[in-house]
């Protein structure tokens, strides 16, 4: 079967030709639809993040997949299904995380990530996972579902933002968006039906596709290069809830800035080593004195991907297809992967 991988000691994607696995016992073999594209790819074809199968020459790609189960091999599901795999499974047999089905709070070491380090993706034409790590998502969204991956992980920071400030009655009014790449707008869109008025922070300027989903989602663009983070309260107002989405180091701090009073900031972009200076007593000051939060994200779990399948199926049709712009058959695979500011979202169709 076809698979879209990357070889020991390349950078490019490559198609080769391996052999259909075999679902063991309690595995599901699923034929694969639709494997979506995000900065985290990238990452692992250049070398900055992730490993390779432990004794493989390849890794297969791809995180944020969609697929019909081919073979339910005697498990609670139903061949035909459409369903959408996690992307943790365990490192070593036992780790209480895995066991209390919160495989995204396991620290490094305890898991590994298909697609992206110490085990294949989903970028071939079937694959089998174990029926637990798969979430069934209606018919209806079979063409999309591999946002649900990137939507899920939103969903996590949102819902670690949310419980940080259940102690007392928080209003989350004005929310914040730093980074307009697919996590930022799918996140932006989350939060157009929890907060009064959003805003949405990047570095580019008119006429450009993503700010133009910005304004048709009703929120308000910030043009880093004109508002810096830490003067948004002053040129807009002080936020309620702040997410980072950008990879950007210095938006880290910068959030603490942006915050009202008892607001949360949730910082989920992975940056590179950055020395610079801060502030530290004044923000450290701003934390406390304000009732103000900091946190990190990342990845998610089975809760959460529930909770993002609800959430792809209320976004307004417009919107997905926006987000979804370049779509590339197995053939045309090293289209998906040229970057383009025209390009939001890319995915490769294994199968219709
Ligand atoms: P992208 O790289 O596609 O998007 C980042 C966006 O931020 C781009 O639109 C970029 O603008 C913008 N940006 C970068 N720097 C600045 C700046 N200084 N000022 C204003 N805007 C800026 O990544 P994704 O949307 O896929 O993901 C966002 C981040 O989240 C990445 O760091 C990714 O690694 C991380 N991530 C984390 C997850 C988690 O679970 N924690 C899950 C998935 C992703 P431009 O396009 O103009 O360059
Ligand atoms: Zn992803």
């Amino acid at each position: 079967m076809d698979a879209i991988a990357v070889r020991q000691g390349k950078t490019r994607p490559e198609l080769i030709d391996i052999e259909r696995p075999e679902p063991d016992d309690g595995e599901v073999l699923v034929k694969t639809l639709r494997v979506g594209i995000d900065g985290t790819d990238f990452e692992v074809l250049s070398g900055s993040h992730g490993e390779f199968p432990e004794g493989s020459e390849y890794q297969i790609l791809g995180h944020e997949a969609v697929g019909v189960v081919e073979a339910a091999n005697g498990t609670a599901l139903s061949e035909g299904e459409i369903v959408v795999p996690t992307v943790r499974r365990p490192k070593n047999t036992s780790s209480r995380f895995f066991e209390n089905d919160e495989p995204d709070m396991a620290p490094p070491g305890e898991y590994v990530e298909r697609g992206i380090a110490g085990a294949h993706g989903y970028m071939a034409e079937y694959f089998t996972t174990p029926a637990s790590f798969l979430v069934s998502i209606p018919e209806s969204l079979a063409d999309v579902g591999f946002l649900v991956e990137p939507i899920s992980n939103a969903e996590k920071a949102l819902e670690l933002a949310q419980r940080s400030r259940s102690t007392f009655e928080w209003q989350d009014s004005a929310g914040l968006v730093l980074g307009n790449g697919p996590l930022g707008l799918l996140t932006l869109a989350m939060l157009t039906d929890r907060c009064e008025r959003t805003y949405c922070l990047g570095r580019r300027e008119r006429p450009d596709p993503t700010i133009d989903i910005v304004d048709e989602l009703g929120a308000t663009y910030i043009n880093s290069q004109q508002t810096a983070v830490d003067e948004i309260p002053a040129a807009h107002e002080p936020m309620d809830l702040v997410f980072e989405a950008t990879g950007h180091a210095k938006h880290a701090f910068s959030t603490i800035e942006a915050l009202d009073s008892n607001g949360v900031g949730v910082l989920l972009g992975i940056p590179e080593d950055w020395e610079f200076t801060v502030n530290g007593g004044a923000l450290h000051r701003q934390l406390v004195l304000q009732n103000k939060a900091l946190l990190g994200s990342v990845n998610s779990n089975v809760r959460h991907y529930n909770r993002a399948r609800n959430t792809l199926a209320e976004y307004p049709d417009w919107f997905v297809s926006s987000i979804m712009t370049t779509r590339c058959s197995v053939s045309e695979f090293a289209d998906a992967f040229e970057q383009s500011p025209e390009s939001i979202k890319s995915y490769i169709e294994f199968s219709a």
